[in-house]
């Protein structure tokens, strides 16, 4: 069995072949940051965090973009609204979904663009749809996609043009009421700041225009998987497709767009007001909890989300965690292997056929749990007989681990200690004492002992940070 995945351009699943081989890109349409994570943000990039997590156990090196869009109406009309600069409440946000994302475990891309800061990868994409014919300027600033140019436009949702439901903006300077804004003038009452010059005139990108740019840059013309939620396909991904299809790109070879959050059978609406905000959330249930929950369900199917949701699956982390302890408990683990093992040496446990068919199977990770939680019952029943059972232990941490679930790795690990009872004081003055021992060795030049220090910090979760004041110490996962 290999991986395949369902295309969601081709609406087949089909066997997953990097263009290069060992080797995957993905470019993941990230946030718009104009107000705080709500869990169906989260839901995405928990999707996604085990997509790049199941490739990377899979032996391939992945290579993961996932943008910041950093300017658009909504962040320009709420930061008047609220008197503050634009670029302030962006990056406000911008610091929230990075929150939630570390709160939930979900690993940090490999490269992670701000839309602000590609203007001159967008001007050059511009210039070149001119030459080729596939946009033209309107008014001082505007520059539009001419969709009547470019025959495959409409490819990736299967849509005629002339049947698509218009989402554009109604404007004078247009020669079609589909075509779409690569680039927006600058209007009266925006802060000059939020403009930028181009041959064409003053203005902003159009928020399809920064991914096409970006992922050409990180990415090349051409590269693996391109994801995203559901409601992103059009126009989003369509004008995606074919601006970098009219620029002479190959650009995404595979689609995968993860479901929606619902409630009460609808997508979850802005009705229900701040109550799902992740960090709202993250008030009444543990992140493990939270991240279990939101992965557990097919990526392509709706997740309904109720209390009920959270307490079956807090029910569900219980035993799965139950079973670690216990197997970890004095007496069955002598070595304490199941909670001191590394990634890497999970890396090296084998994983249960049934697991890994699972996900190659386009991440079915409800049948990958199932294969969690029959190890977890053999594991019970082992331990009721008497027996050990380490080895099924290390597998179900190996297993959690490719979902982003291991209790023991971080940002998991010693979650259970935040409240102070006096240990962070006892755990101040051990940790003073490495870094103590570490400046020393750092004075008299040796180098290797003072690495060696830093490491074994590190291996415990303690993120050491040099500074002019000295070294300074927290624990990851900390904000
Ligand atoms: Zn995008």
């Amino acid at each position: 069995m290999s991986l395949h995945l369902y295309d969601s351009a081709t609406r087949e699943v089909r066997r997953f072949e990097p263009e290069v081989p060992g080797k995957v890109g993905i470019y993941l349409c990230g946030a718009t940051v104009q107000g705080s994570p709500h869990i169906g943000h989260m839901r995405s990039a928990v999707a996604f965090d085990i997509l790049t997590r199941w490739l990377r156990r899979s032996g391939y090196q992945v290579t993961l973009v996932r943008n910041v869009t950093d300017i658009d109406d909504k962040i320009l009309s709420k930061s008047a609204e609220a008197g503050v600069p634009w670029w302030a409440w962006a990056y406000r946000y911008e610091r929230e979904f990075a929150r939630a994302y570390d709160a939930l475990g979900v690993a940090a891309p490999t490269y992670e663009p701000r839309a602000t800061g590609h203007i001159t990868e967008m001007v050059e994409l511009i210039e070149l749809l001119i030459e080729r014919g596939h946009a033209y300027t309107g008014d001082p600033g505007n520059v539009y996609f001419d969709v009547h140019s470019f025959g495959s436009y409409g490819a990736l949702t299967r849509q005629l043009v002339e049947n698509m439901t218009t989402v554009e903006e109604a404007a004078s300077d247009k020669r079609n009421p589909h075509d779409f804004a690569l680039w927006k003038a600058h209007k009266e009452g925006e802060p000059a700041t939020a403009a930028w010059p181009t041959p064409h005139g003053r203005g902003r990108p159009g928020w399809h225009l920064e991914c096409s740019a970006m992922a050409r840059k990180y990415l090349g013309t051409s590269f693996d998987i391109h994801g995203g939620g559901i409601d992103l396909r059009f126009p989003h991904h369509e004008n995606e497709q074919a601006q970098s299809w009219a620029a002479g790109w190959g650009f995404a070879r595979l689609w995968m767009h993860n479901a929606w959050v619902t409630t009460g059978g609808e997508k979850m609406s802005k009705s229900l007001g701040n109550s799902l905000l992740t960090e709202v959330v993250l008030q009444r249930t543990s992140p493990m909890v939270l991240r279990y929950a939101l992965g557990a369900v097919h990526y392509r199917s709706a997740l309904e989300f109720s209390d009920s949701t959270l307490s079956d699956a807090a029910a569900a982390w219980q035993r799965i965690t139950g079973l670690l302890d216990r197997a970890g408990a004095a007496g069955t683990d002598p070595a304490g292997r199941i909670a001191t093992a590394t990634a890497r040496e999970l890396d090296q446990v084998e994983l249960p056929g049934a697991f890994s068919a699972a996900m190659d199977e386009d991440l079915n990770v409800s049948a990958a749990l199932a294969a969690v939680h029959e190890h977890v019952r053999h594991g019970n029943s082992a331990l009721a007989a008497g027996r050990e059972a380490g080895e099924i232990a290390l597998q179900v941490r190996a297993m959690l681990a490719v979902l982003g679930l291991d209790p023991y790795a971080e940002p998991w690990r010693g979650a259970a200690e935040t409240g102070d009872d006096g240990t962070s004081a006892v755990l101040d003055a051990l940790i003073s004492q490495v870094l103590t021992a570490r400046a020393r060795a750092r004075a008299d030049k040796d180098w290797a002992r003072a690495d060696e220090l830093r490491d074994q910090l590190q291996a415990a979760g303690v993120v050491v940070e040099d500074s002019s004041g000295g070294a300074r110490w927290s624990l990851r996962g900390d904000h």
